[in-house]
């Protein structure tokens, strides 16, 4: 099988399932304990947050473990806004799980504001700052489209959202940027970013909050007072590990330049196939959205997957919701909709092996039209 659905998540790789493996068998206890094992386990959290801090470009003491992403999301619009009476901007091609707790707050009353996107997925610029005022108390934007890999300048948006309203506190939700775009978190200037391992070769069920040094949020979970009283709850320490270990190797992995070319190679064979790429500007390398004429996704899907080809279509979360919120902000109808397919890489995915899931997709597509 040819798997390229890595947006939606990664196979775990044998040095996070060895840490996670050695977390519960031989490093199993309780790292809130004070006898010396256990203070051994939290000392295992910590090099793992060092390790983890140093790959994404932040500092240990910014980095707060959370279950998954949508939890980090979930937290910002929960508890990290200051002033509870400002507005709060997302944009329209944010992830359901920044949109869901968008939507939240407005069913309580709170002025949410949505930032059209660009035909080519990204925020468009100038709507965005016309509706942040001195109110704004806080702007969420994606950093890479889940759907269409289209990349959000985040450092030049913040910088801008900030001189317009220096109050407004920024969050990107960084899940498919971590270490892929190759720019650490804290050149960003933002001062939330939401991420989650299992987009990176660790297990589901792990991701962080990065909350910036000195910002007050209130916390998230309170009981014992672990990840400094702001996610109490005993440390998932396998998976915190796995995590460590996960996000090192893809770092070691990543090639921004190696990626980006097999993607635009991937576009040309597409494009020469009568296929239309979605978002073609300030792409990342891992993500294509690719809109197959007269075929619909679904049973492209299917047939790819008969064929040895796993291709995502949408975001993987929300299959089961009618249409897509995102591609239709960028202004696709309902025909071009139905024919996106999205094909993800992943950081060790090899030319030969995505040229050849991409012949295999013209093919199913082919076939489709024969029928
Ligand atoms: N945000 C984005 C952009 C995503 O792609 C995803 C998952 O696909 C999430 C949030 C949710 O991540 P998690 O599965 O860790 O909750």
């Amino acid at each position: 099988m040819i798997y390229l659905d890595n947006a939606a998540t990664t196979k775990v790789y044998d040095c996070a399932v060895k840490a996670a493996c050695a977390a519960m068998s031989v490093n199993f206890y309780n790292p809130n304990t004070t006898y010396k094992s256990g203070v051994l386990v939290r000392e295992c959290i910590e090099n793992a947050r060092n390790q983890i801090a140093a790959a994404i470009g932040a500092h240990a003491s910014e980095i707060v473990f959370t279950s998954c992403a949508t939890e980090s999301n979930n937290w910002v619009f929960s508890c990290g806004i200051k002033n509870k009476k400002g507005n709060v901007i997302i944009s329209a091609g944010e992830h359901s799980s920044v949109y869901e707790s968008a939507m939240q707050l407005k069913s309580r009353g709170v002025d949410v504001r949505i930032a059209p996107i660009t035909r080519d997925g990204v925020v468009d610029e100038s709507a965005l700052l016309n509706l942040i005022d001195e109110n704004t108390a806080l702007v969420s934007l994606i950093h890479v489209s889940n759907e269409t890999g289209a990349v959000n300048p985040i450092k030049r948006l913040t910088k801008l959202i900030k001189s317009k309203s220096p109050r407004a506190l920024v969050h990107s939700d960084g899940v498919q940027g971590l270490v892929k775009t190759g720019e650490p978190i804290s050149d960003l200037g933002v001062d939330y970013y939401s991420a989650s391992a299992h987009k990176l070769g660790a297990p589901k069920g792990i991701g962080l909050l990065y909350i910036r040094q000195g910002l007050n949020v209130a916390p998230l979970l309170y009981g014992g007072g672990q990840e400094r009283g702001l996610r109490s709850g005993t440390q998932n320490t396998p998976y915190i590990s796995a995590f460590a270990a996960a996000v090192t190797k893809f770092k070691r992995l990543a090639n921004i330049g190696e990626i980006t070319r097999l993607r635009n190679e991937l576009c040309d064979f597409f494009v020469a196939n009568g296929c239309k790429i979605i978002g073609q500007s300030q792409n990342s390398g891992y993500i294509l959205c690719v809109s197959i004429p007269n075929v619909k996704a679904e049973i492209l899907q299917n047939i790819a997957h008969d064929n040895g080809v796993i291709i995502g279509k949408g975001a993987a979360c929300s299959g089961s919701k009618r249409g897509n919120r995102v591609l239709s902000a960028m202004g696709l109808n309902a025909k071009e909709i139905e024919s996106c397919v999205r094909i993800s890489l992943a950081a060790d995915t090899s030319r030969e092996e995505a040229m050849e899931a991409a012949k295999i997709i013209i093919q199913a597509a082919n076939q489709i039209r024969s029928l």
